[in-house]
């Protein structure tokens, strides 16, 4: 596409190893240090991120972490990067292995990895320029391999040196093969010392250097013992991702694991759907492909990724649809089917188009709850005075946040024995409701959305609403039994979406609503950046709808507009 190469044809390695890894100083740089950050723009097939985590393997102390950042905005298939990078593959092979287990799906937005518990990679599927003004964190050391400036200028551009300059800090460095004289003035403009060494094989030279200024001590380590409040999806993916960064989280409930709304046998997977790209929509998409790759590693959670099909019941619906495919950009992963392709699909005769999702999924909700929660010490007593405390506990949040504008939703599902007809389904279908692919032959049609209810007992009429919400949008099924059913209180806030994010001496992951088997997973993440001090692992607009600061900052502007 940019008729240039992803690195030397005489020796890729030996060039990242001379360029970017030498040109940065390393493994010097990192010694002694407890966290470490790299940026890239342009990871292509990712060979200099694997050289950098062979190398920190091979050369950091223990318990010393890697941050690593790269933008992308053409991203390579696992295909294309195993043929690329087979020269390597016994070398690399390990390293290879375990980041292409994880690659994420090819749609936009930010994709975070996390291996070995100590190397993280954030990989953002967008162009350079809106990609990094949405990075939160502080790099300390570039690598710039965006093709030559000659060809490709866009990666190059003033957005892209203003970003690097804003995530950098006084002795923060940086390495380029090129040494073209945009950069040079690019980086020089914006605070770096910049110098001209040999450039690897042919290239006569290349860019290293470093951002002038004091150098200040980086910030403490946290305090690695956290206390959850709540063992359901929130409180226990808090626990599985925050182990992975090192923490070493304690569960707290007086009701044991996954009690609640989380606590139910068939959880469908997928994105809340808008019409356009938002900082929403980003959220649901990032974890959306941190669910696939994440769920697909885990036994015993029944996870099943048998798609989805999100029915058209009315006109809107189908404008709001057909733009979804058309904005989100998610290529393949979405596609807008007639009637007629939709019963082939499903398995069974359909009366509505639809928007389909391959990879969306069910899961065991409660299964996943024991499955995150695995050696994780569980406590039914409040923690202790002083204690790092993540309010995970839904509604509960309210008693140490009052006037968080969050509220509790019942809803009750209904679970049906599969009959000859439904038994064929294999996807999952949405309406207003919806009904589960049969999983040991039940499916679970769902859901009621009772704001003002907060009886946890089942009741009939609910089922009766629920089959007939599938009956009208799903005639082909005919009459199935009811075979039983749960009630239980999500939570939600005013705007609907999840709140994650530090308060008033707090973290906190609530208000999931009915997508908590991905908003909680993507918010743990999120969770364990803010402890650490880490890259966020998702875009810094998405980061600020998902605060609970953002209502009373609302409030403050109202106000401020009334004056
Ligand atoms: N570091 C890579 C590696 O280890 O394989 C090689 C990078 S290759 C020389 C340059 C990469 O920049 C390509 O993968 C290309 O798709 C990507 N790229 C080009 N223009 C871009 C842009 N505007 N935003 C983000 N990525 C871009």
């Amino acid at each position: 596409m940019f008729d240039d190469v992803y690195f030397s044809r005489r020796d890729g390695a030996a060039e990242t190893t001379h360029v970017y890894l030498d040109g940065n100083n390393l493994p010097a740089a990192w010694q002694g240090r407890p966290r470490f950050t790299i940026g890239e723009t342009g990871f292509g097939t990712g060979l200099n991120f694997l050289m950098a985590w062979e190398l920190f393997d091979k050369t950091a102390e223990d318990g010393a972490f890697l941050d690593f950042v790269s933008v992308e905005k053409y991203p390579l298939s696992v295909e294309e990067i195993r043929k690329a990078l087979s020269p390597w593959a016994e070398r690399l092979g390990p390293y290879l292995d375990k980041m292409l287990a994880q690659y994420p799906l090819r749609v936009p937005g930010f994709h975070r990895m996390v291996f070995d518990g100590r190397v993280a990679l954030t990989l953002i599927f967008d162009d350079a320029n809106d990609a990094m003004p949405e990075i939160e964190g502080s790099v300390d050391a570039w690598f710039l391999d965006g093709f030559t400036p000659k060809k490709n200028p866009d990666m190059w551009s003033d957005t892209v040196f203003t970003e690097i300059a804003r995530l950098s800090h006084a002795g923060t460095t940086f390495a380029t093969f090129t040494a073209s004289g945009v950069v040079k003035r690019g980086l020089r403009t914006r605070g770096f010392k910049v110098a001209k060494r040999k450039g690897y094989g042919w290239k006569a030279d290349m860019l290293a250097g470093f951002m002038l200024g004091d150098v200040t001590e980086p910030p403490a380590s946290p305090s690695k013992e956290i206390h959850i409040l709540g063992a359901g999806l929130a409180g226990c993916s808090a626990a599985y991702v925050l182990r992975q960064y090192g923490f070493e989280p304690v569960l707290h409930d007086p009701n044991g694991i996954a009690s609640g709304a989380s606590g139910n046998p068939v959880g469908m997977i997928n994105p809340r759907l808008s019409a356009f790209r938002t900082a929403e929509s980003d959220f649901y998409t990032a974890a959306f492909a941190l669910g696939a790759r994440t769920f697909s590693q885990m036994d015993d959670v029944s996870y099943n990724p048998c798609g989805a099909l999100h029915l058209v019941t009315d006109e809107e619906k189908e404008k709001r649809f057909v733009r979804t495919a058309e904005n989100w950009g998610w290529g393949d992963q979405m596609k807008f089917v007639d009637a007629a392709e939709a019963s082939e699909i499903a398995g069974i005769a359909l009366d509505k188009s639809a928007l389909y999702l391959p990879q969306a999924a069910q899961i065991n909700p409660a299964a996943l709850c024991r499955a995150y929660a695995t050696d994780i010490p569980l406590e039914t007593a409040v923690p202790p005075e002083g204690a790092t405390i993540v309010l995970a506990n839904g509604a509960g949040a309210l008693e140490y946040l009052p006037a968080l504008p969050i509220h509790t939703v019942r809803g009750q599902i209904t679970l049906v024995k599969a009959n000859a007809e439904s038994a064929k389904i294999k996807t999952n279908i949405g309406y207003s409701g919806y009904i589960s692919a049969a999983l040991n032959g039940t499916h679970a049609v769902g859901a009621t959305f009772q704001k003002w209810m907060t009886d946890t007992n089942s009741v009939s009429e609910d089922d009766t609403a629920n089959l007939e919400n599938l009956k009208e949008n799903v005639p082909s099924l005919g009459d199935l039994e009811i075979t039983g059913s749960r009630a239980s209180l999500r939570t939600a806030s005013v705007d609907r979406f999840p709140v994650i994010g530090e308060i008033d001496g707090f973290l906190v992951s609530t208000a999931h609503g009915s997508h908590g088997i991905l908003s909680s997973l993507a918010g743990a993440h999120l969770l364990g950046d803010i402890l650490r001090g880490g890259i966020r692992s998702l875009g810094k607009s998405t980061v600020k709808s998902l605060s609970p600061l953002r209502f009373s900052e609302r409030e403050q502007r109202k106000m401020q507009n009334k004056v």
